[in-house]
């Protein structure tokens, strides 16, 4: 595996062997059948509670069944998940860093002891509601909202684009309280069968096919107040979330370009034409050298991303340069793989079409390469240019 400058050397025990472990499942449970998966538009439901044995699922908090294991044992994870398929690490990212740290950062005691044990072993799903059909980028314009109604909230709205909403047992909605000054926005913890929800499911994608996407529709849905999270009110919440999920995508995309990496490689020493391996030809030489050094970049970063948020230094601009350098070069190497792989490399066969289909979809969600660029033009001018 591409490891150029010896990252490697430098992992803890405990590192290498979630690594190690996820490496494995990924070899055994998803690489024989993931292509199928993606053709067919499925997920692979049946490893759901299987990655939740394994520890899968937010091992980074602590407390209520969590390890609380390091940021790079956390990123080594999503990086060997998303070798497999983004649509397995998304799966990981949306449990972990979109429901249960809300639920550990600002829930309840009642509603932690409910809901983190039971998701941590993949037993409850649940998903994440904050983009709407006419909101995405700026999701602060959202219209879903909550009013009071005695001992609880009526909540109405829709929500689009939502990872896994119907397989869902429970929703994340952040929507606007209509009952407190200034209409805050708000976390409630919608359980998908009460009243009122739907969760229709999308099936035209091209992309992250092996990943189940719905709406959510609130229609008069009535929640209690313990269904509300206490501990936090504004955008803060759901874009505390997004920072948390951004760093494994960091990570992930690593992993689906070193999946990329590693095929053509492979392919290119197989291969034979003229006489001999297309390897041979500095053409494809020069592709596998612009390939291995961008990943290794990527590399780079996504550990240093690590020391800084275990050190508690990470901001959330530090993991917008992350997420979008590392999405773009998995999207422009998944391109060249497919490249060196001819004719086959447009099949399922093979992984990089499919990752670099997956891709479209990495580049476009937790905030598109365009609002990262954004961000990252306000941090280095003080300007803002995205309102
Ligand atoms: P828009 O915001 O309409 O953007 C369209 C284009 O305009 C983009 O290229 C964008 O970069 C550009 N643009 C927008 N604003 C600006 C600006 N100020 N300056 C310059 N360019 C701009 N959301 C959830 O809440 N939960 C989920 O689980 C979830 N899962 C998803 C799964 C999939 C498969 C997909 C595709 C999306 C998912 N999303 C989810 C939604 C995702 O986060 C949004 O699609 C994303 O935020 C972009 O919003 P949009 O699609 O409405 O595009």
């Amino acid at each position: 595996m591409l490891d150029f400058v010896r990252l490697e050397e430098d992992l803890g025990q405990e590192e290498r062997m979630i690594r190690d472990t996820a490496r494995k499942f990924v070899d055994d449970h998803v690489k024989p059948d993931i292509g199928e998966h993606f053709e067919n538009g499925t997920f692979p439901r049946e490893l759901i509670p299987k990655m939740g044995e394994l520890g899968f699922y937010a091992p980074n908090l602590e407390g209520y069944g969590s390890p609380n294991v390091s940021e790079t044992a956390y990123g080594l994870l999503m990086q060997e998940l998303e070798a497999g398929d983004s649509g397995l690490r998304s799966m990981a990212s949306v449990q972990g860093a979109l429901v249960m740290y809300p639920i550990h950062a600002y829930g309840s005691e009642e509603q932690k002891a409910e809901w983190l044990p039971a998701m941590g072993r993949g037993e409850m799903i649940g998903c994440f509601g904050l983009t709407e059909p006419e909101h995405g980028s700026n999701p602060s314009a959202m219209e879903s909202y909550a009013e009071r109604d005695g001992d609880g909230y009526v909540l109405n709205g829709a929500k689009t684009w939502i990872t896994n909403s119907p397989i869902a047992d429970v929703a994340v909605v952040w929507a606007r309280d209509r009952s407190a000054e200034d209409d805050p926005v708000r976390g409630f913890l919608v359980e998908t069968d009460r009243d009122g929800v739907s969760t229709n499911k999308i099936t035209e994608k091209l992309s992250l096919r092996a990943s189940i996407t719905g709406e959510i529709g609130l229609n008069d849905v009535r929640v209690p107040e313990e269904n509300v999270l206490p501990g936090v009110s504004g955008m803060k919440g759901p874009l505390s979330c997004l920072t948390q999920a951004r760093y494994g995508i960091a990570w992930g995309a690593v992993g689906a370009a070193r999946d990329c990496f590693e095929e053509a490689r492979r392919y290119a020493k197989d291969r034979d034409q003229f006489g001999g391996p297309i390897g041979r030809f500095q053409l494809q030489q020069r592709k596998l050298a612009e390939m291995g050094t961008q990943i290794t970049l990527a590399q780079l970063l996504a550990h240093r991303l690590a020391e800084l948020k275990e050190r508690g230094e990470m901001r959330p601009q530090h993991v917008s340069m992350a997420k979008r350098n590392n999405v773009r070069t998995a999207r422009d190497q998944a391109r060249i793989a497919r490249e060196m792989l001819g004719g086959n490399g447009i099949t399922t066969d093979y992984s990089p079409m499919r990752h670099m289909a997956n891709m479209e979809t990495v580049y476009t969600y937790e905030g598109t390469h365009d609002i990262h660029t954004l961000i990252l033009g306000e941090e280095f001018t003080g300007l803002q240019a995205y309102q």
